[in-house]
């Protein structure tokens, strides 16, 4: 599954958005420890939120209402991207998958933003790539490419992951609204490629032959 979607999608996106001296770190080992890695953040998150009494226990999902799904969705991006960093500085994935794991985010998170502006992926991504773009990690070159810079991707990756834990734990409502509010649009020079983006797939769809049970 992951290669079907690493080839025709996610390697040709890089293509369109990159300049071709960062296309090499658009890779498919980074797409999926990185995929594995989100969903491992979801269920390693807190479920609760953080009560200074003891009275009834609140779920985050309770206390961030219709904004919840954004916020954790994006929240488990970051987080898996903290992880696999992690996993890299500890010698368990080689030191060079962070270069290629910053890149080939921002690429993936440019296909999330495919899905409408009603997905929560999509609204998760954009966060992400509008708070790269306005603390500097993420740029353009002078041909209109993204550019990222990855050390300072990283970085930026771990404040806005714990930004989200912060938002999550404390089961920060207004926090998420505006958080939302500041970063939830698409950065213009994201939005100027992602319209030219042409015939590359938007995903896959399965199609499962019928069985006897
Ligand atoms: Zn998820």
């Amino acid at each position: 599954m992951i290669s079907a979607k690493f080839g025709p999608i996610v390697k040709r996106l890089g293509a369109h958005l990159l300049g071709s001296e960062q296309l090499n770190l658009v890779r498919q080992d980074s797409f999926v420890y990185h995929t594995l890695l989100h969903e491992m953040a979801h269920a390693l998150g807190a479920c609760y939120v953080r009560q200074t009494s003891e009275k009834n226990s609140l779920s985050i999902n309770e206390a961030l209402r219709e904004r919840y799904s954004t916020i954790e969705e994006c929240r488990a991006d970051l987080v898996g991207m903290v992880f696999l960093n992690l996993l890299a500085d500890r010698g368990f994935l080689p030191e060079a998958i962070k270069a290629a794991a910053a890149v080939t985010f921002v690429v993936n998170s440019v296909r999330s933003l495919r899905f409408g502006t009603e997905d929560d992926y999509s609204r998760g991504a954009a966060i992400s790539l509008s708070y790269f773009v306005e603390r500097g990690s993420l740029s353009s070159d002078r041909n209109g490419h993204l550019h990222v810079s990855p050390e300072r991707l990283e970085r930026h990756v771990r404040e806005l992951a714990e930004m989200l834990q912060d938002i999550a734990i404390r089961g920060d409502y207004r926090g998420a609204g505006e958080l939302i509010e500041t970063f939830g649009g698409i950065p213009d020079k994201v939005e100027r490629l992602r319209r030219t983006i042409g015939d590359i797939p938007i995903d896959l769809e399965f199609l499962q032959e019928e069985s006897a049970v």
